[in-house]
């Protein structure tokens, strides 16, 4: 994590001084927030209970954990070929987002599915064609990368939601909460860069009226 967010400043400071006419959306939770919200959910999941877990629940605590790395590792990639503040901001938040997971996998001693942070190497067979297919899908455009984005945020509520009906542990619950919210935050970001570049976006994972509902609506707050 921490060697990981080094190398993401570094990037970050040579990237933003050059992109600093970029006209993207600005509307991103900052990494200070991010960080102040990670300590004091990873603090409310150490005070919380910890309750037995069955095979199903342990099975998506580990797919969430990985799924939340794809995030990270396409938005990096998409940061390196377009250099937009979006890409820039937004593999922060996942980042943050992976270890709200690493918190629970520890806490319940579960084996941390990721073997390796190497960018687009992944255990998950599902994962790893994803990533590819993303990969070479927001290659195409910048608009294509927004919609990648969006699929990405998409796949990953719908992931959460089918989730958050499979346990009741509140600790677990609580994680997947701010990772939904988050994600609601990056689909209501990659959809209006979508808007500003005359694009549209029909979502795949959730329904439209699941859809509408995120993007008419505002920014959450953490
Ligand atoms: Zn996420
Ligand atoms: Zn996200």
């Amino acid at each position: 994590m921490k060697q990981l967010n080094m190398k993401f400043y570094a990037f970050a400071l040579v990237i933003g001084l050059a992109s600093c006419t970029q006209n993207d959306d600005p509307i991103i939770p900052t990494q200070v927030n991010m960080t102040a919200s990670l300590a004091t959910m990873q603090q409310t999941v150490s005070n919380l209970p910890t309750e037995p877990l069955d095979d199903a629940e342990k099975a998506r605590i580990l797919f969430i954990r990985e799924e939340e790395k794809l995030a990270y590792d396409v938005y990096q990639t998409m940061f390196d070929i377009y250099g937009v503040s979006v890409f820039q901001n937004i593999p922060n938040s996942e980042l943050s987002h992976m270890e709200a997971m690493l918190s629970i996998i520890k806490k319940y001693n579960l084996t941390d599915p990721l073997v390796t942070n190497a960018r687009g190497v992944f255990v998950n067979t599902t994962l790893q064609l994803l990533y590819n297919q993303l990969v070479s899908q927001g290659r195409v455009s910048l608009l294509a990368a927004y919609q990648v984005g969006a699929t990405i945020e998409d796949l990953d509520i719908s992931d959460l939601n089918s989730s958050l009906e499979v346990t009741n542990n509140q600790d677990v619950r609580l994680v997947y909460d701010f990772l939904n919210k988050g994600s609601r935050n990056h689909l209501r970001s990659f959809y209006k860069n979508i808007k500003n570049w005359n694009g549209t976006y029909t979502p795949v994972y959730i329904t439209q009226a699941e859809f509408d509902a995120i993007v008419n609506s505002a920014m959450e707050r953490f």
